[in-house]
C-alpha cells in the first residue's frame, strides 16, 4: 500500500473510533444528534432558525457551530434560542470527531433532546469524516445549479436525507429539478428529500415534522 494512503486510512480509522464513543455519549443521554452539511451559503444557519423557531418549545435543543473563523452563526443560532456552542476550527475545512468531543464536553447532554451540527460549509471532505451523530443532512440549494450530484458525488452518497433549499427561486434562476433528482437517485437511491425555502417557508413543514417524529422516538 502507497504510504500517503496509509497515513491517511489511520487517520480515518482513528476519527471512526472516536465517532463511535461520540454516538454512545449521545445515546447513553437520548439526545439525538443531526449532522447539517452544505456548501457555504446554502442556508445551514437558516435551516437552524427555523428549527429551532418550531421545535425549541418542545425540546431542549442545543447547536455545535463548526466555522472557520467567525462566531456569526453560533450567535444566530444562540438568539434563535439554543445553547451554542462554537467550534473555531482554525482554517480547517471540515469538523471532525475531536472536535465534536470537545463540543459535546462544554454541554450538559442530560439536558438537551436534540444536538443539531452545523458542519464547515464545504461539499467535498465532511462525507469522509464520521462525527457520531445519528443523521447526516445535506442542504443544496436552487442557485448552486443542478449538477452538483454529479460534480460532489460523495456528498450525496453517504447522508440519510436531502433540504434542497430556496425552491422560491426555481421561476429566476436555470434549474432542472428532473435532472438534479435523477442525479441524486442514481448517487443515493429512495433518498428522503425535502424541498423547501428558509425564506417563503413553502415545504418546512416536512421537514420540521421529519425532525419533530426523530426527536420524540430518541
Ligand atoms: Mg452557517
Ligand atoms: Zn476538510
Amino acid at each position: 500500500m502507497n504510504q500517503r494512503i496509509a497515513v491517511v486510512e489511520k487517520i480515518l480509522g482513528a476519527n471512526e473510533k472516536l465517532a463511535a464513543s461520540n454516538r454512545l455519549a449521545l445515546d447513553e443521554a437520548s439526545v439525538l444528534g443531526i449532522n447539517l452539511m452544505a456548501s457555504p451559503g446554502a442556508g445551514k444557519t437558516s435551516l437552524i432558525e427555523l428549527t429551532l423557531q418550531n421545535l425549541r418549545h418542545q425540546f431542549q435543543i442545543a447547536v455545535v457551530d463548526g466555522d472557520i473563523a467567525t462566531s456569526i452563526d453560533a450567535d444566530r443560532a444562540a438568539a434563535a434560542g439554543a445553547q451554542a456552542v462554537q467550534i473555531n476550527t482554525g482554517g480547517e475545512c471540515h469538523l471532525d470527531a475531536v472536535m465534536l468531543q470537545e463540543a459535546l464536553g462544554q454541554l450538559n447532554l442530560d439536558e438537551i433532546d436534540l444536538l443539531i451540527v452545523e458542519n464547515v460549509g464545504n461539499l467535498i471532505c465532511p462525507a469522509n469524516f464520521q462525527l457520531g451523530t445519528h443523521k447526516s443532512i445535506l442542504i443544496a440549494s436552487v442557485p448552486e445549479g443542478d449538477d452538483k450530484p454529479y460534480k460532489y458525488p460523495g456528498m450525496y452518497q453517504g447522508v440519510d436525507a436531502l433540504v434542497i433549499n430556496k425552491v422560491d427561486l426555481q421561476p429566476y434562476i436555470d434549474f432542472d429539478m428532473d435532472y438534479f433528482r435523477r442525479g441524486v437517485e442514481a448517487l443515493n437511491p429512495g433518498l428522503m428529500t425535502f424541498p423547501l425555502s428558509c425564506r417563503s417557508f413553502e415545504g418546512v413543514e416536512a421537514w420540521i415534522n421529519w425532525v419533530r417524529d426523530l426527536a420524540t422516538a430518541s
